[in-house]
């Protein structure tokens, strides 16, 4: 579902991502962990077409991201035709970015209806539904500042799903929230996650690396140091910058 190949970022003279290499099964939990700055949600906004790479492939779906390929020569998406491949993936960030002036289904529908011009009897029918899957079906009409910040984030996800996504990324999706709202999150991932999503996590909680995680890459200072199974790489890790990470966070 995802492919990258010797995959380059940089920010002027900051060289970030330094050749990523790496490829995401269909219906996989591919958690991605490392220290901060080592180019983890740099990664996420690359696939997702927020940022541009400067070398290297990168492709969703069978799909080159960022570029129109004509023989050997690359050319740069028209913003039109990014906004039409970013439709088919979600991203949840840290911080909840939900519309405050909007309740938490015209949060759900907004998307559908801007974006695809679906009729708002379909999008709200579905956002019902979504927020039912998120466990908040009591809380549609409330505002944002309304809701504890699970609950919002739990929302911003089922905002994501209304795209119906082929591929949903998640950058530290608990990281802001108190530790008692963090479990209904994971909990919300893991039914997705049961149900055949694709997901790219970057997260924290080697807890749900662990039990829902089918890969895990530990990257650090823009390359993957060390990637296998989560249990694997969480208990049995080769690497000594991995055996260093690991030891300040689990
Ligand atoms: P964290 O765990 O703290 O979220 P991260 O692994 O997600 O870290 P990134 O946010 O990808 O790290 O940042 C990697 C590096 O790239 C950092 O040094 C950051 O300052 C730099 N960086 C990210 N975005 C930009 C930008 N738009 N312009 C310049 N530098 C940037
Ligand atoms: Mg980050």
């Amino acid at each position: 579902m995802v492919k990258a190949q010797g995959v380059h970022k940089s920010f002027g003279a900051a060289h970030i991502l330094k050749g990523i290499d790496l490829e995401v099964a269909p219906r996989e939990v591919f958690c991605l962990i490392g220290p901060s700055g080592s180019g983890k949600s740099t990664f996420l906004r690359c696939i997702n077409h927020l940022e541009q790479i400067n070398a290297g492939r990168l492709y969703v779906d069978g799909e080159l991201v960022g570029y129109r390929q004509k023989g050997d020569k690359l050319y740069e998406l028209k913003a039109g035709e990014v906004a039409l491949k970013r439709r088919d993936i979600g991203m949840v960030f840290q911080r909840f970015n939900l519309f405050p002036h909007m309740t938490a289904i015209e949060n759900v529908m907004e998307a559908p209806v801007q974006v695809k011009g679906e009729a708002k009897a379909v999008a709200r029918a579905r956002a019902e539904r979504l927020l039912d899957r998120v466990g908040l079906a009591g809380k549609a009409k409330n505002y944002p500042s309304q809701l504890s910040g699970g609950q919002q984030q739990r929302v911003a996800i089922a905002r994501a799903l209304a795209m119906e996504p082929k591929l949903m990324l998640f950058d530290e999706p608990t990281s802001a929230l108190d530790p008692e709202l963090v479990g209904d999150v994971l909990d919300v991932m893991r039914g997705l996650a049961e149900d055949g999503m694709t997901m790219i996590v970057v997260t924290h909680e080697m807890g749900f690396a662990r039990e829902v995680g089918d890969a895990l890459v530990f990257m650090d200072d823009g390359v993957v140091v060390e990637s296998g199974h989560p249990r694997d790489v969480l208990t049995n890790p080769q690497h000594d910058r991995t055996k260093s990470f690991l030891s300040k966070v689990l």
